[in-house]
């Protein structure tokens, strides 16, 4: 089969690879469509938990074509999507309603091979079969909102509250929405493009501001204490920094977006103290594909606007560059036979 493989750090390939195996427990999918992320970014320039080779791709769906000997409750042909997070379920972390933290954790396209390609195995457990409502589309981005979801668990919106987000990429983009559902009436962005800043406005943002010398004021105005949650979906050391003078006291900070491994940022301890802050951090998932799929299928959330590019495996290399340079929004690539 073809796949994308990273043999080693800052390199691509698109490469015929041998057709997955499938054990005893697991499927094969063959994948529809699968969305490049931040993540894989960072598991490009070997700042995070990869090692090499590689085949990346953790936001995808597609339909079984094989299933190994002891699985029962699929079938080939069904529609799934892949939920990548891989829980032992029997640690110490697991045992404690932490599968996030699960202490034999293992990630599809992060430590063993993932769905940008034309089959993937996977085990039959971390499979969601898909309502025949929901698109291709919709099913490569249940992974990214599942992991939206995980967030507004962790972080308690109060009635009223103001929110600011910095940063309206594809995850600014389901924050907004998902900030919306769960309750929050004000919700301001700040971020860079005109693009990203106008969808933020239609999919419910009340104030998108671009950064520069009248950010603050602009803030100020709208929130004069401060901001009751600040979350960063940006990932970069600077922009964090800025963050905390938004806060409110007795205000949350959510550490969303993905920094390098060895990233640091100043900060005032004293502040956090005076303040009442209190730092939040969201990884990735933890069982939250069901209501993300119910969020995608009820229509509640809107990804439609958020793919900007859809492209065949073999053009995976410029479109990834394109990606990482931030002049796209979410990128799917279609990993068939057809493309
Ligand atoms: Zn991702
Ligand atoms: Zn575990």
């Amino acid at each position: 089969m073809q796949a994308v493989v990273f043999p080693a750090p800052q390199t691509i390939s698109v490469e015929r690879v041998p057709d997955p195996t499938c054990g005893a427990d697991e499927v094969v999918v063959q994948v529809a469509r699968c969305g490049i992320c931040g993540t894989d970014v960072h598991i490009y320039r070997n700042e995070y938990m990869s090692s090499f080779p590689l085949i990346p791709g953790h936001e995808f769906g597609g339909v079984i074509v094989e299933v190994g000997r002891e699985v029962t409750d699929l079938k080939a042909g069904d529609r799934v999507a892949v939920d990548p997070n891989l829980y032992c379920g029997h640690c110490n972390m697991c045992r404690n309603e932490m599968a996030n933290h699960c202490l034999n954790w293992q990630g599809l396209g992060i430590t063993r091979p993932g769905g940008f390609a034309e089959y993937t195995a996977v085990p039959a457990r971390a499979c969601y079969r898909l309502p025949a409502s929901l698109s291709d589309a919709q099913a490569a981005f249940i992974e990214p909102l599942a992991c939206v979801v995980h967030a507004m668990k962790r972080i308690r919106v109060l009635p009223a509250d103001p929110i600011l987000i910095l940063g309206a990429g594809p995850m600014g983009l389901l924050l907004v929405q998902a900030l919306r559902r769960v309750g929050a009436s004000y919700v301001a962005v700040v971020e860079k493009q005109p693009a990203r800043i106008a969808l933020a406005r239609t999919l419910g943002a009340s104030l998108a501001v671009t950064p520069g010398p009248d950010q603050t004021d602009q803030l100020r105005t709208v929130a004069p204490h401060g901001f009751g949650v600040v979350i960063d979906a940006t990932g970069v050391p600077a922009v964090i920094e800025s963050a905390f003078q938004y806060l409110r006291p007795r205000g949350q900070y959510l550490q969303f977006g993905v920094t390098p491994k060895t990233a640091t940022v100043t900060l005032n301890p004293y502040d956090i103290f005076h303040n009442d802050w209190t730092m939040i951090g969201s990884f990735a998932l933890c069982y939250t594909f069901l209501p993300a799929i119910d969020w995608l299928a009820s229509g509640a959330i809107d990804v439609t606007p958020l793919v900007s590019h859809v492209a065949p495996m073999h053009s995976f290399a410029d479109v990834f560059a394109s990606f990482a340079a931030g002049s796209t929004l979410k990128v799917h690539v279609q990993t068939g036979a057809a493309s």
